[in-house]
This record gives structure tokens, sequence and C-alpha cells, in this order.
């Protein structure tokens, strides 16, 4: 679905990436881990059009993407959560459920997503009319997520998405992860939590100073040495 070959990119004179290929297949949760500062995030920007790609390509369902910009990009499928959430803090939670389906052609699909959204997340349609920015962290992370599932989307991709978050929240938003996954979603997660993230991973990619050093089946990477040694500490 996602093929990213032999990306470099970077911010002006600083390169970040270096010829990172990645392969998003349909319906799997695919993982990309790392220490601080190793270009997750820039990563994701430039699939997503907003850093700049310097080489490489970026293919989406057989669609060269490469040039094209973020909107471009969202109307093709591609869903983006970032890190940091990005809500706006002063519209209710509709409203900022509502501005994710500004792609959406149909009303009616609109309706359905946040249906969907508000099964997913309980929580959400209780606080329905309250401001994002009184929700707690967990409430604004599920916002977000909901936010991203309101364009129809064909990929998500999370960064962090259990940055900052209490221990009980951070199990249900992995949870949710993969209930994502079983009801066909396919995934592109970012994670500080390399246990967690690779437990529920179909295939993981870790990256270090800008460049793919390992991939394989989330579970064999668990068992990894190098991995084990350098992310979980053993
Ligand atoms: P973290 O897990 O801490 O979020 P990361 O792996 O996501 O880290 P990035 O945020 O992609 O890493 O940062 C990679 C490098 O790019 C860092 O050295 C960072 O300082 C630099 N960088 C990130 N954003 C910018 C920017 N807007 N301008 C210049 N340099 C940047």
């Amino acid at each position: 679905m996602l093929k990213v070959e032999g990306l470099n990119a970077g911010y002006g004179e600083l390169m970040v990436l270096y010829d990172v290929s990645l392969h998003v297949t349909r319906n799997s949760i695919i993982a990309l881990v790392g220490a601080n500062a190793a270009g997750k995030t820039t990563f994701l920007n430039a699939v997503c059009g907003i850093v700049p790609i310097a080489s490489g390509r970026v293919e989406f369902n057989g669609v060269d993407i490469t040039n094209k910009n973020p909107y471009e990009r969202v109307d093709a499928g591609i869903a983006h959560v970032p890190e940091g959430r990005h809500l706006f803090p002063y519209m209710t939670v509709e409203e900022n459920l509502e501005m994710g389906a500004y792609s959406l052609k149909s009303k009616q699909q609109e309706q359905k997503n946040k249906e969907y959204v508000y099964h997913l997340f309980p929580r959400l349609l209780e606080r329905r009319k309250q401001m994002a920015g009184s929700l707690s962290g967990g409430e604004q992370q599920m916002l977000a997520i909901g936010r991203g599932l309101m364009s129809s989307p064909k990929l998500i991709i999370f960064d962090e998405p259990s940055l900052g978050l209490a221990p009980i929240i951070v199990q249900e938003i992995f949870k949710t992860i993969v209930s994502l996954k079983e009801n066909g979603a396919t995934i592109l997660l970012v994670e500080q939590n390399v246990q967690r993230c690779l437990e529920i991973s179909d295939y993981g990619y870790v990256l270090e100073n800008g460049q793919i050093t390992l991939e394989g089946a989330g579970r064999d990477l668990l068992r990894n040495e190098h991995l084990k040694k350098a992310y979980l500490g053993i």
C-alpha cells in the first residue's frame, strides 16, 4: 500500500534521513522504532508532505505521491495523527471531529464515521460539547485518533500515540490500534514504547541516526540481542 524507497530528507542543509526504505502492506500494523532524534517524526512528516523530500520515492496504492502536497495525500487516503495531537483547543470535541472530515464529499459518510468514532470512544460521545483544550491527556489522544478516522483513511499514521499518558490509558490506546486493524485498517506506528509496539506489529523497522539498521517481524525483533540491549534495557 505504502512504498517508500531510498528516501533522503531533512531541514535545509541538515540531512536527517539517509536512504530510508519502508513498506506498509494492507491491513497490517507496521512499526517504526528508534531512539530520540533518530528521525522518526521527520520520516512521517516526509511521507505526509510536511517535510520536503531531497530524493527518493513515495508510492501510495501504486501512485507516485513524492511531490504531492499534504492535502492531496489526505485525499489519497493517508491520515496523520501527529505527536502532540494538534487539536483545536477552543473548538468542541464534535467540531474537532468535523474538521477531520473536511476532505469528505458525503455528509452521510461523515455521520457514519462520527458514529464509528463515538462507538470506539464512548467518552468522546459523553463529552462531545466540551472544548478539546479542557479534555484530559488520554481523552485528547482519543480525539486526535478519532479526528484521523473521520477522513475514511486507507492508511493511518500514528506518531507516538502513547506519549505522556498514564499506563492504563496507554493500554487502552494500544488496544484501540489493534481493534482498528481487526476492523480492516492499515497502520504505520511510531512509538517509543518499543516492547508494546513490536508486540502488536506484524513487521517493524529500527531507525538509528536516520538509517534503517534492522527490520523484521515484530516478534523476531523482540528477540534480537541488539534491540534488547539498546531499547529494552535487557
Ligand atoms: P523523538 O522520538 O524525540 O520525537 P524523532 O526520532 O522523532 O525523535 P525527529 O523529531 O525526526 O526525531 O528529529 C530528528 C532530527 O531532526 C533531530 O536532530 C532534530 O533536532 C532535527 N529536527 C527536527 N525538526 C526540525 C526542524 N523543524 N528544523 C531543524 N531540525 C529539526
